[in-house]
């Protein structure tokens, strides 16, 4: 069994208190590795770590730092196999889905940012005959990063690479439930040659290792991706410290369908946007709104799409969906089931846990892909969060009553719209509260354009050159110029 280490100061080292966790195979149900349970002593030595080795970090010439992301960013392609595998057995998702997307994503977060930082340009501003003004942009110091297990290495890639480009060095806690990523990417970085102490990455519980690295006084720059209500606990524990915080929280995202859409890839849009890796992406379209003209139409080719996908041992390569993470997860979904049925709502197709054929997953974590209607918008279940492969559809009349559904929810995260009528796209973008909106399409990313959320779903904006700011403190520098004779 394979025994994980914190990667602190350059080595893999065991935690200071010599406590591990299991880490569950999901799609079995078995423990398959170890993850150190660090503590506040484990956080400690890795911000002395990570503060010693801010100045010589901050002060490489950016194309040199550039060259050594470049480098993991090779590392991480030409490991892409084990790298899929590892994610494939920690989370559950699909083999063919973490080679395909969250690899390949990790590898285009760490080319965007070595990239980006080397055209990264600084503001000027001239005070008419009076003065000019120029903006240097500074790195803040030691970054905490705290990253969800949904998207492991993605995620947590996301954070690390705009962190390290702009010259911050960095403590990462990856999510207990999924570790193994991490943990490879850490020796990857030793292979790559990433200056001992530039990155750190400490393995353990929120409650522990992450409490201790939000709340440590030398740890200026939080930046978070998880669930609200731990974005909550995180901005409680930071705002007194003043730190800059970015948190990147949960979604409950509108999936709108006018009756002028093309039918058929509005129905293959919300097939991805309601069960791509089991529905456990914060940017699901788990809210689906239909014109009411087209509403039957809609749910018959939806629930018939919806009961041939096949749920299935992750490594097979026709498993459309795989295992739910954990088994804290699974009662979680299984739970806002009952809850559907309890508020009064119609399950189409799926509804329960579903059985894996052959034995080796019969005591994983699967849900059946559930398809559920005639639920009120305000109702629970098409309020909160599920997080799992349970998507809810309701029809309406007209563009105000759709957009006054969609914004109907503490979340703003992201939405989809299924139009032809360019007009209509643009105007219902523009009025529905969220921070990414789609036009016919779903989970196209641009690493360039700011990604966040509005009201509960986040605070603060990464991506592209806002990710680039965040780690960095503008410092305006204003030269008196010589009036004019
Ligand atoms: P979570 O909030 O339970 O955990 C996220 C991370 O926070 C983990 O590393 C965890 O150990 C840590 N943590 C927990 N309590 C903490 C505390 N008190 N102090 C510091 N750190 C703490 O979230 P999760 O269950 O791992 O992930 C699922 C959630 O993440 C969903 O709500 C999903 O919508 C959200 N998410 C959001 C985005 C986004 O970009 N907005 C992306 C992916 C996932």
């Amino acid at each position: 069994m394979e025994t994980i280490r914190n990667y602190i100061n350059g080595e893999m080292v065991e935690p200071v208190g010599g406590a591990y966790l299991d880490n569950i195979n999901p799609a079995i149900g078995e423990v398959y590795a170890q993850t150190p349970d660090s503590d506040e002593k484990d956080i400690e030595n890795a911000v002395q770590a990570a503060t010693q080795a801010f100045p010589a970090w901050s002060s490489t010439p950016a194309h040199l730092r550039a060259a050594v992301l470049l480098k993991i960013a090779d590392l991480i392609e030409a490991n892409v196999d084990e790298l899929a595998l590892a994610e494939c057995v920690d989370n559950g998702k699909p083999l063919s889905l973490a080679r395909s997307l969250d690899i390949p994503r990790a590898v285009e977060n760490f080319r965007f940012f070595a990239t980006s930082i080397i055209h990264f340009h600084a503001e000027s501003h001239v005070t008419d005959g009076v003065a000019l003004n120029y903006t240097l942009r500074k790195p803040r110091g030691v970054a905490g990063i705290i990253s969800p297990w949904n998207l492991p290495l993605y995620l947590l890639s996301w954070k690390i690479a705009p962190a390290l480009a702009t010259g911050n060095t960095v403590v990462a806690k990856p999510s207990e439930v999924t570790p193994m990523t991490a943990y490879k990417l850490s020796l990857l970085c030793q292979q790559a040659g990433l200056p001992a102490g530039v990155l750190n990455i400490v393995h353990g519980t929120g409650l522990r290792a992450g409490a201790a690295l939000v709340s440590h006084h030398d740890v200026p720059t939080i930046s978070f991706t998880g669930g609200t209500a731990t974005g909550a606990d995180i901005a409680r524990n930071a705002g007194p410290m003043f730190k800059k915080v970015a948190l990147e929280m949960g979604g409950k995202n509108p999936n709108i369908i006018f009756a002028d859409a093309d039918f058929d890839a509005a129905v293959r849009g919300s097939m991805r946007s309601s069960f791509a890796n089991q529905g456990q992406v914060c940017l699901c379209g788990s809210r689906i709104y239909v014109a009411s003209s087209i509403y039957e139409k809609f749910v018959d080719q939806f629930v018939a799409a919806t009961k041939k996908l096949k749920v299935g041992d992750p490594l097979e390569k026709d498993s459309d969906q795989g295992a739910i993470v954990s088994k804290l997860q699974l009662e979680k979904v299984l739970s806002y089931l009952q809850l559907a049925r309890d508020e009064g709502g119609h399950i189409h197709c799926g509804g329960g846990e579903a059985t894996v054929a052959g034995a080796r997953c019969k005591h994983g974590y699967f849900v059946e892909p559930t398809v559920i209607t005639d639920l009120p918008v305000d109702c629970r279940v098409n309020q909160e969060e599920i997080f799992g492969p349970v998507c809810t559809i309701t029809p309406f009349e007209n563009e105000d009553e759709v957009i006054a559904y969609a914004n109907d929810t503490d979340y703003g995260l992201s939405a989809s719209i299924w139009t032809k009528d360019v007009g209509r796209a643009h105007r219902v973008a523009d009025r529905i509260n969220a921070g990414t909106v789609w036009i016919n399409c779903w989970l196209v990313r641009d690493l360039r354009v700011p990604f966040g959320g509005m009201k509960q779903s986040g605070v603060g904006r990464e991506g592209g050159q806002e990710a680039l700011r965040f780690y960095t403190e503008p410092k305006n520098v204003c030269v008196r110029v010589p009036s004019r004779p």
